[in-house]
């Protein structure tokens, strides 16, 4: 029994470095170092990895072989969920049959990064995921939609998002079928209250569609909201090695929240993860062999493991 009696309850962690750590990279990284780098992560215990995005490669040249990462990957890695970003029916569609196991689709939930990112309103994308779904359900493989309810706590251009409007996003999206909800602190704007009274008030809205927080560090609070998660019962969170990324607008700030921090945290509260931390800093050096220009973040790597550091039993 640990101190904070959490023993074997399994927290999910989705590897998003591939993707969402990729998108500002300054330096192209090439398909074969992407794939060495999967490799490891998967290595080190990650079960799941977003590994790429079906957007039209001139939107984001970083990710133009994601086909190729997809197909490698599913050769490489059999027990590997393989996830991949779509941002619309064709990007779906292309997903499916590049045959990765899951889709996540972002929808924004204020209006100013809904027209900036996705050049649609959120009404629109609740219309778009219908026939997204439907699209789906039609087919002879079940591919589960995982979406991204972006801008959830914040918006770097419409500033405060009331939780209504976030809630009613989702439970749009929960009317048009999909499978799954994380709620994404986009820009990183979120702190552990409000963390908690989204959740809760998208749950009691949507129930167990909603799955898991996608948080970024830009402002030091990624931690911290997690555990705020935590505590409202999230059991699944998307993080980053590394905390590879950033925001544009925030210098010197990481990407999304650091995995080897997070399972840190998760596994010395009595979460397991599956994860290996030494495994972990071993894929820092593979990822830093492939794009050497990029900042590295993370305390925990840092600072090393402490000496008084347990896994979860
Ligand atoms: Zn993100």
């Amino acid at each position: 029994m640990t101190s904070s009696g959490k023993t074997g309850q399994f927290v999910s962690v989705c590897e998003v470095g591939p993707r969402d750590g990729l998108q500002i990279a300054k330096t192209r990284m090439t398909t074969d170092d992407k794939v060495a780098w999967i490799v490891s992560l998967a290595a080190a215990g990650i079960k799941e990895i977003e590994v790429g995005s079906f957007v039209p490669p001139r939107v984001i040249p970083q990710l133009a072989d994601t086909p190729e990462v997809v197909a490698k990957v599913l050769a490489a890695l059999p027990n590997l969920t393989v996830q991949a970003l779509a941002p619309n029916l064709r990007g779906v569609q292309n997903a499916y049959h590049a045959g990765v196991h899951k889709i996540s689709i972002p929808v924004s939930v204020s209006d100013g990064h809904s027209q900036a990112n996705l050049n649609r309103t959120p009404a629109q994308s609740i219309e778009m995921m219908r026939q997204i779904m439907d699209w789906l359900k039609a087919q002879p493989r079940k591919v589960p939609v995982v979406a991204g309810a972006s801008t959830a706590f914040g918006c770097s251009i419409d500033g405060v998002v009331p939780t209504a409007k976030t809630v009613a996003l989702c439970q749009g999206l929960a009317d048009a079928g999909v499978d799954q909800i994380m709620l994404a602190d986009t820009v990183g704007y979120a702190h552990p209250a409000q963390v908690k009274e989204v959740v809760l008030a998208t749950r009691s809205a949507i129930g167990p569609v909603l799955y898991g927080l996608h948080l970024h560090d830009t402002c030091g609070l990624g931690i911290a909201n997690a555990v705020a998660g935590l505590e409202v019962g999230i059991r699944a969170f998307d993080s980053c090695l590394a905390g590879l990324g950033g925001c544009p607008y925030a210098p010197g700030a990481s990407g999304n929240v650091v995995t080897e921090d997070l399972v840190f945290m998760l596994e010395s509260m009595g979460f397991t993860t599956g994860i290996d931390i030494p495994s972990l800093l071993q894929s820092r050096n593979i990822l830093h062999a492939g794009l050497p220009a990029e900042a590295l973040h993370g305390q925990v790597p840092k600072a090393g493991l402490p000496p008084t550091f347990r896994r979860a039993a």
